[in-house]
């Protein structure tokens, strides 16, 4: 799996065409999508015209909620790989941990088996959710895509994905800016050492802790900036500082609160009845 890749949540459907050929312009071998962000037909478009080799392309999507179950969710890869004009997928990802994941998991499970998909993980399970998932199904999940950058370092997750062997990869590795993270002092300083922006310190960072970063812009000069992290290294002293900015909390929201699974739940009960 590359260390470094691209995500396009909330790319729109117009733009994320010319984004993914951007980006594998730009040197990007993963990409990241998911089924909720009603962008796989685009994704699939833009990999056929870049003529980059399909096996040249780490490709991820994610089954989302309303499409968990066994069948459903067997069916749902198997919509997800007909837009994405592929006949497997690298990674696919259990997007949030709620309702019957377990009836999905075990439709992974099979396609895994079956070589339709290399990899099989999960999304947003936090560490309780996660050393709970790995340990009660028959093969474990092997990737944990997280909220983790400067101000939610997820350590306690990092120990436990070393333990289980699990790849944690970032999401939303520049927190989408919350917090002012392109503007944060500490990481500007490191940065003017090394004539490197924020940006670029910050996936850094993520990346000689072991972490899989998928940053998302829909500008090429910005995707050239953020692949261009490979040749300087951070000392122990600039990841010791940068460790010191961790909060330990959700720039976005948290999945243990209950008002918020209560949302997911409304959000799934309105698209169903808006079919
Ligand atoms: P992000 O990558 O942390 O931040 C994206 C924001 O940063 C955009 O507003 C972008 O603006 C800006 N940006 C990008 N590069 C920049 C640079 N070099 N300098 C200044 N600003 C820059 O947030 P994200 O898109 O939420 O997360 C990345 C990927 O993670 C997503 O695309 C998706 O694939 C995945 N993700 C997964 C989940 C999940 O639940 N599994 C949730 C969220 C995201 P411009 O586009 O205008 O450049």
């Amino acid at each position: 799996m590359p260390t470094l890749g691209y995500g396009v949540f909330q790319v729109t459907k117009e733009e994320c065409e010319r984004c993914v050929l951007d980006a594998l312009k730009a040197g990007y071998r993963l990409i990241d999508t998911a089924q909720s962000y009603f962008n796989e037909e685009e994704v699939g478009r833009a990999i056929k015209k870049s003529g980059v080799p399909r096996e040249e392309i780490f490709l991820t999507t994610k089954v989302w909620l309303e499409h968990y179950g066994y069948e459903n969710a067997k069916q749902s890869v198997l919509e997800s790989l007909r837009k994405l004009q592929t006949d497997y997928l690298d990674l696919v990802l259990l997007h949030q941990p709620f309702g019957d994941a377990y009836g999905a998991w075990r439709a992974l499970e099979d396609l895994y088996e079956d070589g339709k998909i290399k990899a099989i993980g999960i999304s947003n399970f936090y560490v309780d959710r996660m050393v709970e998932f790995i340990n009660f199904n028959r093969i474990k999940p092997m990737v944990n895509q997280m909220e983790v950058h400067i101000f939610n370092q997820q350590k306690q997750l990092m120990e436990y994905a070393d333990k289980y062997n699990v790849q944690l990869e970032a999401w939303a590795p520049f927190g989408e800016g919350r917090g002012n993270t392109f503007e944060n002092e500490v990481i500007k300083a490191i940065g003017e050492k090394y004539g490197k922006t924020t940006a670029q310190i910050m996936l850094r960072w993520n990346i000689q802790r072991g972490v899989v970063v998928i940053p998302k812009s829909t500008r090429f000069e910005r995707m050239v900036e953020n692949i261009d992290v490979f040749d300087f290294e951070l000392t122990a002293d600039d990841m010791n500082a940068i460790s010191e900015l961790d909060t330990a909390t959700s720039s976005f929201f948290s999945h243990q609160e209950p008002a918020m699974v209560e949302w997911f739940v409304s959000m799934i009960e309105e698209r169903k009845q808006n079919k």
